[in-house]
């Protein structure tokens, strides 16, 4: 490159964005900087953040307590290998991941991002039933609409149809699909709701290591929220038929549903967690497979004797530091009344969508709020007439959805639902 490009058109002459083409004249905005809820473009207009960069950042951008956290850290050491080593923000984050998770889980394995955090805990559900003398239980069960992540493990328990990955169904795993739980949350779950489970357990169990699930909150699948007795009685299914539960709360972790966890919803506890996104403030890239001691057990007594698996970046100290700091700003923050206040404005802000006839749906649950449309938008003039309202929004398919920083103002949240509403009435 003689001639300096200008930052667009090496963008889009040599970087890949998240499910784009290399050539495409799809937009994509520069930024600057950001603040709090504000991102401020290179050209100097500023959006407020709808998305929270999928998820992850709840305490805004640019937090004083996170960058100083992280300065520190960087004086002691920013890396370490992780076989034969340990370091203080890795011990001190699994204490306070041990506190605040579901009572049964006490073994964490720290890998870079949800997706390996899904790898982990397959692979560990496998594991664990050879140690158990059940090296035949290699499949899962999970649900339609639903999504783990994007590499191989991840893909296998995807939605099939209209995952991301049909064109993979070749050389994935072949795993059980059961229909999505209809009954709403809020609403119970009648034993039609959760036939398709039972049966699949009846009929599969022997050959069934784990049922992995995103507990309440079906996210990139199609951002539905069902039922709480659903996942009770998935619960129940699980250990009636002797078989692992995986929640991934990669998505639903660290407060978004108004719980910490989505499946404190319905009083359960998995055999094996998975987290990420949030987990570090959307600091670093970090996520977290945690088990019970019953699974960690099994696999220690088991063949080989380890877990079969190790990330080079596993636990690194920086990303420790970012998770650590977060849990403790979230913690001692009035989080959840933040996720009602959201919510309340989230139901209120959005609900003159209704009356715009391009609209299915509108559904909010703690701070999610989700516009269905009838017909898939057009993403290149969405992306731009957002952008022009002055917040930053990216839907899917047929799904316009705010997850906000869990710090917006209330004024900043009705800019953002008011800039939907218009956006959508010109659909
Ligand atoms: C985002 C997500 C993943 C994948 O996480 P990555 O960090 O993108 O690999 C897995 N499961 C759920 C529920 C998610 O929302």
């Amino acid at each position: 490159m003689n001639k300096p490009e200008s930052t667009e058109a090496t963008d889009r002459n040599h970087i890949w964005h998240p499910y784009s083409a290399m050539h495409s004249d799809a937009p994509v905005f520069a930024v600057e900087s950001a603040h709090g809820v504000r991102l401020k473009l290179a050209d100097g207009r500023e959006l407020i953040d709808g998305m929270s960069s999928w998820w992850c950042v709840i305490h805004g951008y640019n937090h004083p307590v996170m960058n100083a956290a992280l300065e520190g850290q960087i004086h002691k050491v920013s890396h370490l290998m992780f076989g034969g080593l340990t370091h203080t923000p890795a011990v001190e984050l699994t204490r306070q991941l041990i506190d605040i998770t579901p009572a049964s889980l006490s073994s964490v394995f720290y890998s870079d991002s949800g997706s390996v955090a899904v790898e982990v805990a397959m692979k560990m559900a496998i594991q664990y039933w050879h140690a158990k003398g059940h090296a035949q239980r290699q499949r899962f069960i999970s649900l339609r609409c639903g999504y783990h992540g994007d590499t191989f493990g991840a893909m296998s328990v995807c939605d099939p149809d209209t995952g991301m990955h049909s064109l993979f169904s070749d050389v994935l795993p072949k795993n059980i699909f059961i229909e999505q739980p209809r009954c709403r949350f809020g609403e119970p779950c009648t034993d039609h709701d959760i036939a398709p489970l039972a049966q699949a357990l009846d009929k599969h169990a022997e050959h069934t290591a784990a049922v992995i699930l995103e507990p309440i909150v079906q996210g990139a699948g199609g951002m539905w929220f069902y039922s709480a007795e659903y996942l009770q009685r998935a619960r129940e299914l699980c250990d009636r038929f002797d078989v692992l539960l995986i929640l991934d709360e990669i998505a639903t972790g660290f407060g978004r549903t108004g719980k910490l966890f989505a499946c404190e919803h319905a009083g359960i506890a998995p055999d094996i967690m998975c987290i990420g996104k949030a987990l570090t403030g959307g600091y670093l890239t970090l996520a977290a497979t945690l088990t019970s001691k019953a699974v960690s057990d099994a696999i220690d007594q088991g063949e080989p004797g380890v877990f079969m698996h190790g990330p080079t970046f596993m636990a690194n100290p920086l990303a420790c530091t970012a998770a650590l700091t977060s849990i403790r700003l979230l913690l001692k923050s009035p989080w959840q009344e933040n996720i009602y206040r959201i919510e309340r404005g989230l139901n209120n802000g959005l609900a003159p969508c209704r009356e715009s006839g391009q609209v299915q749906e509108v559904r909010v649950l703690g701070a999610i709020g989700v516009v269905e449309m009838k017909q898939a938008v057009d993403m290149k003039s969405i992306m731009r007439a957002f952008v022009e309202a002055g917040v930053w929004v990216r839907p899917f398919g047929k799904l316009v959805y705010l997850m906000p920083p869990f710090i917006i103002s209330d004024d900043d949240l009705a800019r953002l639902t008011d800039a939907v509403v218009k956006v959508v009435k010109n659909q």
